[in-house]
């Protein structure tokens, strides 16, 4: 069976890769590097122990899209590629929309064409919104707004693969709403690698521990929480990536439209994470607390009980390995793929 894992290149894409050969399926990467490089690629092949093929395409341009599936028997997509810096899309949500839904769409339109009928989508927990009852479950509906253009494009893609799935018999779609992923593969050689002043948690610490910034800014103390500080269900990348087999494997029992959680059910606060990282890196990181970030929501984690259920998919690395992980790809990759 093959898979076309397009944003292949990116960090969830590339250790769902390494697991998804791990599992005996080929794969096709496809990636136009917009946040991503050529070495991610070839770090992965060799961590995969094979040259899988990969197309350096734009997945908005159908002609390209379209030639992917002349070229390769494709059998089922995971659709990782898409913008995703929540923050940069309030800036410029045109060129948002108009990457995530068109690539998507063309996407879409190809398989539609050579008759592919299994779709594996990277959703998020943002399209529960900010009045979802936490823990979040699958059954709660989604919100009718997100927070932001970029959990907007997640919400649309949704809606549009949910009208497919309608509207294309034997079509099946696997929704996957992803908790906060972090962690690197257990190599050190692939990881999360942002471009310019991270925005995210776990990246923002990474660079402080290895020299890079000077302390962590907490944003917000005073939150409803134990300590003051935000709680999220931090989950590591390569039980992420091992949540993606599970859903080939559900896919492959025609699912129809199939909406999952992939979390561990339990809450961090940004404190504890700060915590385990000086304990991965051997010394005390500084930290300051801050002003709250605009549009933080103080906390919510996965009802991971569906997906252990029906996938039979349970994360199994806790905070500590997620931050070890961190570190050693941090501390032997200090800038990134550079
Ligand atoms: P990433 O940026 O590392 O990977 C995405 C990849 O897609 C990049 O390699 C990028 O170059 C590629 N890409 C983007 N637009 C493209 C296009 N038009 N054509 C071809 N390639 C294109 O991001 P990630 O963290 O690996 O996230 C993967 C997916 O999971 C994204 O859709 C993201 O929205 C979703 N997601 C991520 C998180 C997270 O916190 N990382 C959380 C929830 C959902
Ligand atoms: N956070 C922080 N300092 C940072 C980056 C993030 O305190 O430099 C907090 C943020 O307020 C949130 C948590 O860490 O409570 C996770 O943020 P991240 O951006 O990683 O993920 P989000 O849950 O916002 O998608």
């Amino acid at each position: 069976m093959t898979i076309l894992v397009t944003g292949g290149a990116g960090y969830i894409g590339s250790h769902t890769c390494i697991e998804l050969v791990k599992a005996g399926y080929d794969i096709v990467v496809a990636d136009n590097f917009v946040n991503s490089c050529m070495e991610a690629v070839v770090r992965t092949r060799k961590l995969c122990g094979v040259d899988f093929p990969f197309e350096e395409i734009d997945l908005c341009d159908y002609a390209a899209t379209d030639a992917l599936f002349d070229k390769y028997h494709i059998d089922a997509i995971i659709h990782f590629a898409g913008l995703k810096a929540v923050g940069e899309s309030t800036r410029i949500p045109i060129e948002y929309y108009k990457n995530n839904l068109d690539s998507a769409l063309s996407l879409l339109a190809a398989m539609k064409k050579h008759d592919v009928k299994n779709f594996i989508f990277s959703s998020s927990a943002t399209v529960y919104g900010a009045d979802a009852p936490v823990p979040y479950n699958e059954a709660t509906p989604v919100s009718r707004s997100a927070s932001s253009p970029y959990g907007n494009t997640k919400l649309m893609i949704e809606y549009i693969l949910k009208d497919t799935v309608k509207a294309i018999p034997g079509f099946n779609a696997v929704l996957l709403r992803y908790f906060n992923p972090v962690g690197a593969h257990e190599s050190g050689e692939i990881g999360e690698d942002p471009t310019g002043i991270p925005n995210n948690l776990m990246p923002y610490v990474a660079k402080v521990a290895v020299g890079k910034l000077d302390m962590v800014h907490i944003f917000g103390n005073d939150y409803p929480t134990p300590d003051g500080t935000c709680l999220r269900d931090y989950i590591h990348v390569v039980d992420l990536a091992k949540g993606h087999v599970a859903a080939l494997k559900k896919i492959q029992q025609n699912c129809g439209l199939f909406v999952c959680n992939l979390g561990t059910g339990k809450g961090t606060s940004v404190l504890e994470m700060v915590k385990a990282f000086s304990k991965s890196c051997g010394h005390e990181l500084p930290y300051e607390f801050a002003p709250r970030r605009e549009g933080d929501l103080p906390a919510f984690w996965a009802d991971p009980a569906f997906a252990r259920d029906e996938l039979g998919w349970v994360a199994e690395k806790g905070i500590q390995e997620m931050c070890d992980d961190v570190w050693h790809w941090q501390s032997k990759n200090p800038n990134g793929y550079k």
